[in-house]
This record gives C-alpha cells, structure tokens and sequence, in this order.
C-alpha cells in the first residue's frame, strides 16, 4: 500500500463502511491481487477495492476521493488488452460486479437500460427472448461488461455490418470526478440537443466519468444467421475475396480473417474443424437477416470465394456447428501462447482497400526482425487486425516495441488508426502522438482537465504520466 494513500484511507475506512457496507470494502490482500490485472497481464495491487451497488454510493465514493485526491480506477470485468483497468498508481478500484441489472427492456421502443456491471452476453441473451438484438459482439462477450466495452467502445465480429458500442448508445448515467450525477442524451433514437456528450463519454475509458447506468438501442433479431468457412492457399486470396464480397454490394454480419501462423495454433484444437493442408489463409463469414435473403447472398458470397480459387468452402449445417466454428475463432488469442510465452496484441485498423497494403508491409517490417513471431487474424470486413507481435525472452520486449511502432507508423501512413477497439490504456499511451498531433492532443487534456480537474479518474491512462 502506498504510505500517502495508506494515511488517507485509514482517516476514511469508517465513512467507506458506512457508506456501502463493509463486506463491500475489501482491504486484505488476498482480495485486493484479485484486481491487480486485466487482460495486458500487469500486475499492480490496488489498496482498497469498492464494491458499490447504486449511482448514490458511486457518487459518495467519488466525492470522497475527489477530496483527499485518491486515485480511482473503474472496472468491469478486466478483460481489456490495454491495462484500462489496472490500478497503475494503487488507490480505489471501482468493481462494477454488483450493480449487474437489466433495469428494462422496452421492445416498442427498441430500447433496453442496464447497470454497467450486466455482461454482454447475457444483455444479448435477454433481449433475444423479445425477438431482438444487441449487435456489438466483442470476442469477449462472454465475460466482459458493458460498462467496460462503453468505456472502450468495443467493436467485435459484427463491426462490419452493424458497426460499434458507440452506435448503439442512446444515454448515459455518468458520474463525474466530484461526485455529481449527469445523463447524457435522451432515450430516444434521435436527439440533438446541444454537443452530444454521449459520445465523449463513449470510449473515454475511465477517465472522464464513471458509468452508472447504459441506454442502449436495439435492432429487430435477424430471423436466420449461415456461417462459411473458406480455406485459401494464399492469404492475398482471401482479401481479394473479402473486396469482392464488398464490392458486390453484399454486407456479411461478420468477416473475419486468420493468417497461417495463427492456423497452426488452432489446428486440431476441436476434431471438427478440420483444416486441409497447405491452407494459408482462412475467412470465416456469417451472413443473417431473412431467410430468403440469407439464402440468395449466401449462395453469391460462395460463389465468389470459388471464384477466387478458394481449396474448399464448408457451411456449419446448425447452430452446434456454427458455435464449434466461432468457438475456435475465439481461441485464436489465448493459442497464440502455444508459439511463445510473450505476446503484444495489436489492433490496428486501415481502409479496407490498404489491408492487402498492410498486411504486406508486416511481413516486410517482419523480415527486419527475424527472432520476432507474428500472427495476424481479426475482423477483415472492417480493417480491423489483430497484429500479434510474440517473442520467447522477456528482454525482447524492447525489440517488439519497436516493430511495433514501425507497423503502427505505417498504418497511420497508409490512413488508418492505431487502435480500432482495445483502446489505449496505458499499454499504448506512448504511441498516441504518432497520431493525435499537439493541438489535439492539449484539446483531449483540456477537456480531462476540466471534468476531472485532481486527476483521480484512472490516472496514467491514455495520456503518458
Ligand atoms: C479473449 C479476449 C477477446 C477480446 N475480444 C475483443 C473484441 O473482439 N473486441 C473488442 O473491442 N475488445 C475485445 N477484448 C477486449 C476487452 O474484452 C474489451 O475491451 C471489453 O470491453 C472490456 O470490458 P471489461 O468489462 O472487461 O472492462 P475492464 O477491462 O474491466 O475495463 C476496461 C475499461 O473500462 C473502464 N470501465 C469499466 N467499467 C466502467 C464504468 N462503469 N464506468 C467507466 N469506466 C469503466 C475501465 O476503467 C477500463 O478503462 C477482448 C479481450 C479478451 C481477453
């Protein structure tokens, strides 16, 4: 425990009690380790960890570290990538996992409002028992929560189709740094009243407000979802394929890309997939909405994966198939440990007409730095590629980092982003000006500044300390 914010926290351990109870204020070690990670794989030990269970308590929490400047670091289910919701300077976690509710669901209104703990699966689930759908679909949805994919406008599978966290907010519940409550937007599908905070507030990661409750919108349930797999000798098949799929005015829900390194990992990982020899690249495609249309643009799409001299093109006959196939996809991540013990996952993403340009460009960078691995997979359809960088001695993490920044370089060159959905946490705070110039960069420290003028709001993130 750090000896200033150990000093403050005694003063204040009666007032955390009284406010949310005291077996939801967690001082012991053994629990406060529990909240020392996320997904980046750091490692640093809050000193005390909340566990608050309405807006009022958030909101007295945060006054009170407002006053005597404790650091406060919000968190869902620390899954992200980036180290959003590692405790970097200690102070309070925020844990979200006992405000889980869905509060509504209105299906004239396409609407649905929940606390920001509900995992994402289950909001899809529940709202499928009305016939609808929440699209975001990140690869974690089976863990990880809304307050966490607002706070990073997570994208996901159906990023194509449907596009992001941010289209589907309508509202939200924040509260700021001082503790007061704000709502953001309205519960309608148009409003434009003034600026539109939601959006700032969408992918702001913790460091603007605290999400207490999410509005979101919600589309019809598509009626019949079809799932192929096509296999390619090439990867330079497989985008050309996805260009022409796009090009032919069809918009699959899901289009997702896997180089042969990451194929290798997966192999023989379920004794259904099986993956013919000399397959060097992969798409796997879902296509949904009526079933008569479902039927004509599933037809045309495998027709021009034939074209595209695919080896061979398979559909997933039910649902137990479709899960098997995306089940797989989904293990691509955790599999890539198979090839070294180190991993920095990068998420950068281009137009899609460059992603031939940067894939490429990748292996080009890559033969620069020969004891380096690389695998590549992720969601085509929109740009948007995982470039794992792997490498088996700790002590290689400064070469990664610079291959790194020369395939970060070249993705801003050829008009792309440097993080399409994970954010930027602190894993990648540093590489922020390769993008955002000054005059942005001192607008984005403005506005923190002016919500969040102590800088308790998870401090460290997005802007280098
Ligand atoms: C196997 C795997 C697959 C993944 N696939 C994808 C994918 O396909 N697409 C994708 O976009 N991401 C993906 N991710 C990354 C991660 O799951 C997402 O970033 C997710 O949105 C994080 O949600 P979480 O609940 O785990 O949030 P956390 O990791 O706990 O926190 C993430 C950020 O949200 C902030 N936060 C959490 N709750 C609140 C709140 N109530 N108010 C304000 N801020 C808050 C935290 O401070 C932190 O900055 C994947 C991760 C893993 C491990």
């Amino acid at each position: 425990m750090s000896n200033a914010t150990q000093t403050k926290l005694h003063r204040l351990t009666d007032e955390l009690n009284r406010l949310i109870g005291k077996e939801n204020v967690l001082y012991s070690l053994e629990e406060r380790i529990c909240y020392a990670y996320d997904g980046s794989k750091q490692k640093c030990i809050p000193d005390v960890v909340l566990r608050p269970q309405d807006t009022q308590q958030v909101s007295g929490i945060l006054c009170l570290a407002n006053e005597y400047k404790i650091p406060v670091y919000p968190r869902g289910a620390g899954s992200g990538l980036t180290g959003g919701s590692v405790p970097i300077q200690s102070g309070m976690v925020l844990d979200f996992s006992r405000m889980n509710q869905i509060l509504e669901i209105i299906p004239e209104n396409l609407t649905a409002t929940v606390e920001p703990g509900v995992v994402t699966h289950t909001l899809q689930s529940e709202v499928a028992k009305h016939k609808l759908f929440y699209p975001p679909d990140p690869a974690s949805a089976a863990f990880s929560t809304l307050g966490g994919n607002v706070a990073e406008c997570s994208g996901g599978i159906t990023g194509l189709k449907y596009g992001v966290t941010r289209d589907y907010i309508l509202s939200l519940e924040v509260v700021l740094a001082d503790g007061s409550i704000i709502h953001t937007g309205r519960k309608t599908l148009k409003s434009v009243t003034g600026y539109d905070l939601t959006r700032l507030f969408v992918g702001s990661e913790g460091t603007l407000g605290v999400f207490t409750q999410i509005t979101v919108k919600l589309l019809p349930l598509p009626e019949k979802i079809e799932t192929l797999l096509a296999f390619f000798t090439t990867p330079e098949q497989a985008v050309r394929t996805a260009n022409q799929i796009i090009l032919n005015n069809l918009l699959p829900r899901a289009l997702e890309f896997i180089d042969k390194s990451s194929i290798d990992c997966i192999q023989g990982y379920k004794q259904e997939f099986q993956i013919p020899k000399d397959v060097h690249a992969i798409l796997l495609i879902d296509i949904d909405g009526k079933e008569t249309s479902v039927n004509i643009e599933t037809s045309l799409i495998e027709r021009i994966i034939t074209e595209n001299q695919a080896l061979k093109v398979v559909s997933a006959k039910n649902a137990k198939e479709r899960d098997i196939l995306w089940e797989v996809r989904r293990a691509i991540s955790p599999a890539l440990y198979t090839i070294a013990a180190f991993k920095i996952n990068e998420d950068i993403c281009v137009p899609r007409s460059q992603i031939l340009e940067i894939l490429q460009r990748i292996d080009e960078i890559h033969k620069r730095y020969p004891s380096l691995k690389v695998a590549n997979f992720g969601h085509i359809g929109d740009g948007n590629i995982h470039v794992n960088v792997l490498y088996k001695e700790k002590d290689q993490q400064v070469t990664a980092k610079r291959m790194i920044e020369e395939i970060l370089l070249n993705t801003i060159e050829l008009g792309g982003t440097i993080s399409g959905e994970h954010g930027i946490g602190n894993v990648k705070s540093d590489f922020m000006p390769l993008e955002i110039p000054p005059h942005e960069l001192r607008i984005m420290k403005d506005i923190k500044q002016l919500l969040d003028p102590n800088g308790i709001l998870n401090p460290g993130k997005m802007f280098p300390l």
